[in-house]
């Protein structure tokens, strides 16, 4: 039989039962032989009780201090009962083995991770951390139970384990080490914890600093001589009297124009990427007066493209942002429903506040769609569905990108609904203003 399904049968109450009784028949044999029944009686009852109590004792004394060594001074008639409490002893021996050999595997496994890794509760308290993170964060064990918050002390961080609708991750700069980047991710773990895993990407920071400020350089660069070129062209194909092909000074001037608007657009796109936008520069939007000015703006672009553009607008509708920057991105939207919208076809421009206090401005065309497998690149620098349609219309490939780090910038979302040969829908969502 395996040791696990061994039962052990008590005896005690028979040995004690017979044990009284011999006490009892020898007392009244002693009694009536002394002519004391009663008093040998007592004897024999007080002697049972005090043999009754000593064992106990023993047994007490056995349990409270229980060991391999006990089993040999067990009282005998116990002995079913220290079997099995000697049997349960060594299943609990054996499960505490087990499970000392798994956490000191889990300790090794979580030491061994290069990401620094912490527990923490819903109060954002800390539980646990492991030894990446006494390097990277310098916790210490006194900081378990403590704020989170206290023990890293950085807006963005803040910002991010206390908003309601958090991102997967959040980059800062360690405050430890100020040319530390950290990336955080945030997973949610058994009932009410988190595991929070930070990762040193200062390696991968500097090399996108490195590719932006090359992007900027050379876009500084490229800039000067074609503004010469572009100037000269210019000059040229209003007073050509020494009489070149105008055909040829048409498509100078058309493709210099084109890297004029690309190396612009590049600058553009790195000025949004690498800095924030100062506080004395936010203002109130009034968003009526956005789209008002987009529309007639875009009045002969989409006159050309016999495009009808319609609006609606809930009424005095604001955000806090930056007049031209949000301007930028609007138009970038309603330049793309019209370049790549088929002729005759309606644009549809809409500014409402969602039932949660949101802004939310959108423009739906009814043009070529775009497949599913390429909505999550469209804003992308350079990602471009259809790389003929978008230069033939003089399109950079990075309107897109440049309207969602406009967006970043205000705090706010892009969204993008879109079927082939159905339409799109862009929308750009706000923050409750508070
Ligand atoms: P581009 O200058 O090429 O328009 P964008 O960054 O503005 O660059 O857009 C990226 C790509 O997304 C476009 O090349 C196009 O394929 C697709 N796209 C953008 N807007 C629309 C739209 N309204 N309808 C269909 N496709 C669109």
């Amino acid at each position: 039989m395996k040791k696990k399904d061994r039962k052990f049968k008590s005896f005690s109450f028979i040995f004690d039962a017979l044990y009284f009784a011999i006490l009892i028949i020898l007392s009244l044999v002693i009694g009536a032989l002394l002519n004391n029944i009663a008093y040998s009686l007592i004897i024999a009852l007080f002697i049972f009780v005090l043999k009754i109590l000593y064992e106990n004792y023993k047994l007490e004394k056995i349990i409270l201090n229980f060991d391999n060594k006990s089993l040999d001074n067990y009282p005998k008639k116990n002995e079913n009962l220290i079997l099995q409490i000697n049997k349960n002893y060594e299943d609990l021996l054996s499960i505490s083995d087990k499970f000392y050999a798994l956490e000191k595997r889990f300790k090794e496994l979580s030491d061994s991770m290069p990401d620094a890794a912490v527990v923490i509760d819903k109060k954002l308290n800390t539980e646990w951390f492991n030894e990446a993170a006494r390097k990277m964060l310098s916790f210490e064990e006194i900081d378990i139970g403590r704020p989170i918050l206290h023990l890293i002390r950085n807006p963005h961080f803040t910002d991010f384990l206390n908003s309601k609708e958090r991102d997967f991750y959040v980059y800062f700069t360690s405050p430890q080490n100020y040319n530390m980047t950290i990336q955080c991710f945030i997973v949610p773990y058994a009932e009410d914890k988190f595991l929070l895993t930070f990762r040193d990407v200062s390696q991968l920071d500097k090399i996108d600093k490195m590719r932006q400020d090359f992007v900027a350089n050379v876009s500084h660069e490229l800039k000067t001589p074609l503004t010469v070129l572009f100037g000269y062209l210019e000059t040229i194909s209003v007073d050509n009297s020494m009489g070149f092909d105008k055909k040829i000074i048409d498509e100078m001037l058309k493709q210099a124009k084109r890297m004029d608007t690309l190396i612009s657009d590049l600058l553009k796109l790195t000025k949004l990427q690498t800095t924030n936008i100062p506080d004395k520069k936010f203002s109130i939007i009034n968003l009526e007066e956005i789209i008002n000015e987009l529309v007639t703006s875009f009045d002969k672009k989409s006159k050309i493209n016999k495009n009808e553009i319609k609006f609606s607008i809930s009424n005095k509708l604001y955000i806090r942002g930056v007049y031209e920057e949000i301007y930028s991105a609007f138009s970038n939207l309603v330049n793309n429903a019209i370049m790549y919208s088929e002729k005759g076809t309606n644009i549809e421009i809409q500014c409402k506040s969602s039932a949660n206090g949101e802004i939310v401005f959108s423009v739906k065309d009814y043009g070529v769609g775009i497949p599913p497998e390429d909505i999550d690149r469209i804003t992308e620098r350079f990602y471009r569905v259809d790389k003929g349609r978008s230069r033939e219309q003089g399109g950079t490939g990075l309107g897109l990108s440049i309207v969602k780090h406009i967006l970043i910038r205000h705090g706010a979302r892009l969204e993008v609904s879109s079927e082939p040969d159905v339409g799109s829908q862009f929308t750009c969502i706000f923050p409750k203003a508070n």
